[in-house]
């Protein structure tokens, strides 16, 4: 079992009411981790404490805060066993998800990293005369950065690496799911050496979050807050920003197409597809939810896919390595079993896995799949996926387009102009042709429309999400004025 600690001003602490609260794991109950409870008096602590640090951060040269963000890049991967460890007990996944979680944190670090020295103005042609006109962007200040639990260290790490980058200073709020695997990545920080109260963390009970993200989001010295989390908890941080009038980047649920063309190589279609729908148990938002398959070659689609799905290996994560370990909840178990139960009851066909009674959750198949039935429309966030049998390419987008989601989507077909046409097409914020739903880089402009939310991460929109853009102007002449 962990004891964790928050961490506020570079001191690791508790909450000032001495509340914790246990975090189990999924599959035998026991408690993987104690964290802090913390209140809203803890919250703003953080805030002030990231207020405080903001001065000198901001000041600091790109060469300082690159040297820094690469030592974590570095003190990150050098955790990785910890992290494995960590992710297993707090939310059951596989050796494989950790590692590879860790591995694209640490690009995430080294992207930032870069970043420090591509935060760039313009000079702008100004009708004055003698006016020097420029578009300057500076650090926006302290940074409020809400993570989920399901790719933990890559949420974490993206919700601070560019604000960091960009001499904000940052509060983490940390997963109620996942408290020691989001510490850790906070541990890493410290040990390379960013200065105290740059990065801030706070945990809390889950009955406490809506106070303690208010109170963080209503300071003052809050002037950006990301959340990368479901689109109902996504809508109340919406509101919570409006309210206060603070700007957001909401990272939200998706329910990612990936269209199957009559000449796609279904070889390659399978392996994104298997990739796609079955990482990390289906618990990714880019996860591949939607098989819209062009009846010409959905049968021979759908025997490849059953066979590779079949063929999974699921188990304990903490007794070896596997491809699906446990889910994260008993509540992910009732509510695909609800969903599998309500489409067979409208006709689908189960052509593998099938309902589950613990959180080890086989690689589950529901072929015919219409509008009629829930899964249709709704996040599974777990291993059970829908194939949709659809006649040309025009009921393809059409059908990639019947959903309120929009974050990633797939299109396979071995004509690649008319893969691109189809591909413009599709409403999302992403989309890769003959490539997986499930693909992240830390240098991509990542993000999602409709009710997978606004604002991208990644590269140059990140720079833009987290500074504030000023107009400054220098009269180098006398000006002249009408009176
Ligand atoms: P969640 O929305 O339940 O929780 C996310 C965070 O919201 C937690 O830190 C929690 O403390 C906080 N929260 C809960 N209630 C709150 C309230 N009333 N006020 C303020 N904050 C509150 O999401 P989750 O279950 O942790 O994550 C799964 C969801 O996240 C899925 O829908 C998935 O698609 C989505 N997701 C999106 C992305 C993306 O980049 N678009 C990435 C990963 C996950």
């Amino acid at each position: 079992m962990a004891q964790q600690h928050m961490l506020v001003n570079g001191e690791a602490t508790l909450a000032r009411s001495g509340a914790t609260f246990e975090r189990l794991n999924p599959l035998d109950g026991s408690v993987a981790t104690v964290a802090p409870a913390a209140g809203p008096e803890d919250a703003v602590a953080a805030v002030q404490a990231a207020a405080g640090a903001l001065p000198a951060w901001a000041a600091l040269g790109p060469g300082g805060r690159r040297a820094l963000l690469l030592k974590a890049a570095s003190a990150l991967e050098s955790r990785m066993g910890e992290f494995a460890t960590a992710m297993a007990a707090e939310t059951g996944a596989s050796g494989l998800w950790a590692g590879f979680n860790v591995h694209l944190a640490a690009g995430m670090l080294a992207e930032a990293a870069a970043l420090t020295t591509q935060v760039q103005g313009q000079l702008i042609p100004s009708d004055v005369p003698g006016s020097l006109a420029m578009a300057v962007r500076q650090p926006a200040g302290v940074v409020l950065g809400i993570a989920p639990w399901n790719a933990p260290v890559i949420l974490g790490v993206r919700a601070i690496a560019t604000p960091l980058a960009c001499g904000n200073t940052v509060v983490l709020k940390g997963s109620e799911l996942c408290p020691a695997t989001h510490g850790l990545i906070v541990q890493a920080l410290q040990d390379a050496g960013l200065p105290k109260g740059v990065v801030n963390f706070v945990t809390n009970a889950p009955q406490d979050a809506g106070a303690v993200v208010e109170a963080m989001v209503a300071h003052p010295a809050v002037k950006r807050v990301n959340f990368t989390g479901s689109t109902r908890v996504g809508r109340i941080i919406a509101q919570t920003c409006a309210k206060h009038l603070k700007p957001s980047v909401l990272e939200l649920g998706g329910k990612a197409p990936l269209l199957v063309l009559d000449d796609a190589d279904l070889e390659a279609a399978v392996a994104a597809a298997a990739f796609g729908a079955f990482a990390n148990s289906g618990q990714i938002c880019m996860s591949t939810e939607r098989l819209v398959v062009d009846e010409a070659v959905a049968d021979a689609f759908v025997a490849q896919l059953a066979a590779k799905a079949r063929s999974l290996p699921l188990g304990d994560p903490r007794l070896g390595p596997v491809v699906l370990g446990s889910v994260v909840d008993m509540s992910t178990v009732q509510r695909c079993n609800a969903m599998i139960d309500d489409a067979l009851a409208h006709g689908a066909t189960l052509v593998c896995g099938g309902r589950a009674d613990s959180t080890l959750m086989p690689a589950t198949l529901l072929d015919h799949v219409t509008p009629a039935m829930r899964i249709y429309h709704e996040e599974t966030f777990g291993p059970v996926k829908a194939v949709v049998r659809v006649q040309g390419e025009e009921a393809a987008i059409a059908c990639a387009n019947d959903n309120e989601f929009g974050l990633s989507a797939a299109v396979f077909s071995r004509d690649t102009a008319r893969a691109w046409r189809v591909a413009s097409r599709i409403e999302s914020g992403i989309c890769h042709i003959n490539g997986p739903t499930v693909h992240d880089e830390a240098q991509m402009p990542f993000g999602g429309v409709k009710a997978s939310g606004w604002g991208r991460f990644g590269g140059q929109a990140g720079i833009d999400a987290f500074t504030e853009l000023r107009w400054i102007t220098l009269q180098t002449t006398e000006r002249h004025y009408p009176f």
